[in-house]
């Protein structure tokens, strides 16, 4: 459980993020939504301590993590620019990953499940784009923990991986655990997510379920209700811009 508290950030004059207040908890897929510059990144940054918020406190599981490090061991995080040494290979990588945390990992299942025999001895410089984006996900999702944050899962990923990618989520998700997805492919954020937060302007401006959001908007599906919210609040983007 994720309790946000007054979160304030600025970078100089850049207000991003205005007295947030957010309550997450699991089980459950959140979809963390909102335009480009809302503030999606930096706020997950700041849960993850790698930006110091000016003011607030960010408490997990009953505890402050301003100045911590041990609830990161509870904490998977998939980043949208993932930076790997090139010249280690995906095998060596993987050991690497396994020396830091304790606990049972799973790589067997992501080798498998994205096929990457084949890549094990190749260096991380040489892949393609979307076999690096597996083994981003292999990386990062090997150690089992409670807690997931995937930032732009899908990129670069063919259908079949994002088939099993979307039915890993689930699986963990029926495991009990909490898992915050940002994406710009919105039916991607509908058909994985239960509940929105939609940031507007470094701004909560919906905290609900899917369904809610969808009853307020008056609208059938994801895209729709996100076009409406920034039509009424003439922000000057198009849905499809919609990501951290
Ligand atoms: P989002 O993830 O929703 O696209 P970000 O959190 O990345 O939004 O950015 C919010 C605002 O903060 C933007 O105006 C961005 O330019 C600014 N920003 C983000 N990181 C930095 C940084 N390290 N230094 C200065 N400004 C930043």
């Amino acid at each position: 459980m994720i309790r946000i508290e007054n979160i304030n950030k600025s970078y100089q004059k850049n207000h991003v993020l205005k007295d947030i207040n957010l309550s997450i908890s699991g089980p459950g897929i959140v979809g963390l939504l909102g335009p480009n510059g809302s503030g999606k990144t930096t706020l997950l940054k700041c849960f993850l301590g790698m930006v110091i918020p000016d003011s607030g406190d960010i408490i997990f599981n009953n505890s402050s993590t301003l100045g911590q490090f041990a609830y990161r061991n509870n904490v998977s995080y998939l980043s949208q620019i993932a930076r790997f040494p090139e010249n280690l290979t995906v095998k060596e990588l993987i050991s690497l990953m396994k020396e830091i945390k304790t606990g049972r990992t799973r790589e067997d299942r992501f080798i498998k499940m994205f096929n990457l025999e084949k890549e094990l001895s190749k260096k991380m410089g040489s892949l393609s784009g979307g076999t690096r984006q597996k083994v981003n996900i292999t990386l990062a999702l090997m150690h089992d923990d409670p807690f997931i944050i995937l930032d732009e899962p899908s990129t670069g990923l063919d259908p079949l991986s994002l088939k099993e990618l979307k039915e890993f989520i689930h699986e963990e998700r029926d495991q009990g655990k909490l898992i915050i997805i940002t994406t710009h492919i919105l039916s991607l954020a509908e058909e994985l997510s239960e509940d929105i937060v939609f940031l507007l302007e470094g701004e909560i401006y919906f905290n609900g379920s899917l369904n809610e959001l969808l009853t307020e908007q008056h609208q059938y599906n994801l895209e729709n209700a996100i076009a409406n919210i920034l039509k009424s609040t003439k922000t000057e983007c198009h849905a499809e811009d919609i990501e951290i």
